[in-house]
């Protein structure tokens, strides 16, 4: 090759080089605006989470918290979606109760984006999509589809071995970005740490009765369509688990492990008088039986390679024959969250009434479309 010609081929390589950075750059820098939400006219106001702890403020992880406040006095709930910000349904509930509802006894506090941080990235070698869009009657809205994890590019390095504070369990050294691991929570330790600690004292501070932190796993795991309880609520998760077994949705109550600690279910009950609930429904993108990875798996759930798993009967998974659409998993989470709450009401406690929410039929039938803001 002539010196020329070498020229030219450096050249168009710059140049392409060039133009894959302003490319990938642009998506990157895209998944770090802010998602918009439209609030019912039943929100009072809203906050930060740098509210509740000042070490938040300017961090990825400063997320929007909204609130509604009933004319009646009575009890508060939290309920937090994208802890992990790859288990879409999680997040998608947050904003469907955030857009729809209207609280007329007691208060209903809602994180939609608990780990802002991790919508900003996705799980490496995952070959997850960025975004997912529900259709809307009037267009698609987009949404974000993030990692189970804090971004490296928010806290890095990770150690070694993860040490738990204060329990000093051990775990791989990714935990340490993992936020349902970081529970209580340290005010001068990682970002992730910090989180746990903001929303504990969230809950501390507006003296919150009843929380949720939703999410979704593979369909392979054991504790899978299942409401996770501190053993204070225990009463209350059954009654609840008791009532979605009349209407034919099927829960398996799972007690939360004393030993096992950083755990939403676990640590909000032993460090706030909350009583503490975890949900998880069936998502088979996180699966590692999966095949095709795309954004319609996200919200169609269909995957041939899960429903030979559930034909050959050699594997324990939950996957039904039409799959595991975003409708029933959406459907699944709101219905057990308004079952809790009545529960809870039923037992005696200050109440909290929330109106204005769609039935797990209703959403089944119309779509998670139907209750969401058509919008970008
Ligand atoms: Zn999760």
């Amino acid at each position: 090759m002539t010196l020329e010609k070498k020229h030219i081929s450096a050249a168009i390589i710059l140049i392409a080089a060039a133009v894959i950075s302003i490319i990938t750059g642009r998506q990157f820098l895209a998944k770090h605006y802010p998602e918009t939400f439209y609030p019912s006219p039943g929100l009072t106001r809203t906050g930060k989470l740098s509210d509740y702890f000042s070490g938040l403020q300017g961090t990825e992880n400063d997320s929007r918290v909204y609130f509604f406040e009933g004319e009646e006095e009575g009890s508060t709930v939290l309920l937090l979606g994208g802890t992990h910000p790859n288990e879409a349904a999680s997040g998608l509930v947050a904003v469907l109760v955030l857009e729809n509802v209207e609280v007329t006894v007691g208060r209903l506090i809602v994180i939609p984006r608990a780990n802002r941080s991790g919508f900003t990235v996705n799980d490496p070698m995952e070959a997850h999509p960025q975004y997912y869009s529900i259709p809307t009657p009037n267009g698609e809205r987009r949404f974000k589809y993030g990692s189970r994890l804090t971004s490296p590019l928010d806290q890095w390095p990770d150690p070694l071995v993860y040490s738990h504070r204060p329990s000093g369990q051990r775990l791989s050294g990714f935990e340490t970005r993992n936020l349902n691991r970081a529970y209580p929570g340290r005010p001068d330790g990682s970002l992730t740490e910090k989180t746990a600690y903001g929303i504990v004292q969230l809950i501390k501070k507006e003296n919150v009765n009843v929380a949720f932190d939703l999410h979704e796993a593979a369909p392979e795991i054991p504790i899978i369509n299942a409401i996770v309880y501190h053993e204070k609520a225990e009463e209350v998760a059954l009654n609840a688990i008791f009532e979605l077994e009349m209407e034919g949705i099927s829960v398996s109550p799972e007690l939360s492990p004393s030993n096992f600690h950083g755990l939403s279910h676990r640590e909000w009950g032993d460090y706030t008088d909350v009583y503490p609930f975890l949900m998880e429904t069936s998502n088979p993108i996180q699966g590692r039986l999966r095949g095709e990875t795309s954004a319609e798996l996200i919200v169609e759930g269909v995957s041939p390679e899960y429903r030979m798993a559930l034909e050959s009967g050699a594997l324990q998974i939950a996957y039904k024959e039409t799959g595991e659409p975003i409708e029933r998993r959406v459907a699944r989470h709101v219905t057990c969250f308004r079952r809790v709450i009545e529960a809870y009401n039923q037992l005696g406690n200050k109440p909290v009434i929330l109106e204005n929410l769609p039935e797990y039929e209703d959403i089944l039938q119309n779509g998670v479309g139907a209750y969401i803001v058509a919008g970008k």
